[in-house]
């Protein structure tokens, strides 16, 4: 009790601070988001998201040459077709854009983890997950289509597909696709807790992915549930994933720190573009200091319990960590 013990004795210089200091952010926690158009020469500035652009495949090969050099070992990659339908051919096309843009990162950055999210909605009509039906997504219809899109984003050279659109028996469906036609070692990273969030707002404008009708409320978990989550993650792992998601983050690190709690595959979280948007803008306004609230954030995410961090901060972070090294 005091006067005994005295809190403050350890945190009176930047020192005795770092010696005692719980959680640190690495460089190797970091995955990079990105988005791929066609085209040449596009280096497209999305509105809502600051600093993040819509890439061509040749200028996309220089942003990632950029971030892999500051360490960034892992990029997200999500496409924008150049003509949506239906059934979103592109996504399952051998040379869709993501596709080019696997092949082109591979040939350059043969080491580089690229991990291709896997879903239909930037590439359907409608924007939904899936195949329509009677006004909904229909669900196992649509896991042959993702399935497929599993297997030509791994014939094009992706290390991990990331099933996104809370399909059931997604992961299921992925992982025996997969090893049908003999990817045995491609990565699942699952989407397995992903709310129905209005944090996904800048997104749809950079993916251009807003669904024409309706929401998404009909596979995305409702956003107070806490033990439908850990079910979500329990079936993914039991399916096959071998890493699993959270999405988004800040409202959701208690669902992160409670999959941490319970399962023993890493735990990757999604800092999505509403909370890369919120700061971004407090930022511009004055009304915050940026820099350091990027750290807060992203090492509070990392408290909660996240081994792997996707954010569109991930290349101005590994930036400063480099400059603190
Ligand atoms: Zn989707």
């Amino acid at each position: 009790m005091f006067p005994e013990i005295r809190m403050r004795r350890l945190r009176g210089s930047e020192n005795i601070r770092a010696l005692v200091r719980e959680t640190r952010l690495s460089v190797d926690d970091l995955i990079y988001p990105l988005f791929v158009v066609h085209g040449r020469r596009v280096r497209e500035p999305i509105s809502s998201m600051p600093g993040q652009f819509r890439f061509s495949v040749d200028e996309l090969l220089k942003e990632v040459k950029e971030s892999y050099g500051l360490g960034v070992k892992g990029v997200m990659l999500f496409g924008v077709p150049k003509v949506k339908d239906e059934l979103g051919s592109e996504a399952y096309s051998d040379d869709g854009i993501v596709q080019q843009a696997i092949k082109a990162l591979k040939d350059a950055m043969p080491d580089l983890v690229v991990i291709a999210d896997v879903c239909l909605c930037e590439y359907t009509s409608h924007g939904h997950c899936g195949v329509i039906r009677n006004g909904d997504v229909d669900n196992d219809e649509t896991l042959e289509l993702i399935g497929k899109t599993a297997v030509s984003l791994a014939r094009s050279g992706a290390d991990v597909v990331a099933p996104s659109g809370m399909m059931d028996g997604q992961v299921k469906a992925i992982r025996e696709a997969l090893d049908d036609e003999g990817f045995k070692e491609t990565v699942i990273m699952s989407y397995s807790a992903k709310y129905a969030s209005c944090f996904y707002g800048p997104f749809r404008e950079a993916a251009e992915s807003a669904p024409a009708f309706g929401d998404r409320r009909s596979y995305q978990m409702d956003p107070p549930n806490l033990r439908e989550a850990i079910l979500e993650i329990q079936l993914d792992i039991q399916e096959g994933a071998d890493i699993v998601m959270v999405k988004p983050a800040l409202p959701y690190l208690d669902v992160i720190r409670a999959a941490k709690d319970r399962f023993l595959r890493p735990i990757a979280a999604y800092n999505v573009s509403g909370e890369y948007a919120m700061i971004r803008a407090a930022g511009r306004l004055g009304w915050l200091d940026e820099e350091r609230a990027i750290m807060e954030v992203l090492t509070g995410i990392k408290r909660a319990g996240a081994d792997l961090i996707l954010t569109y901060f991930a290349k101005e972070v590994a930036r400063k960590l480099g400059r603190m090294a």
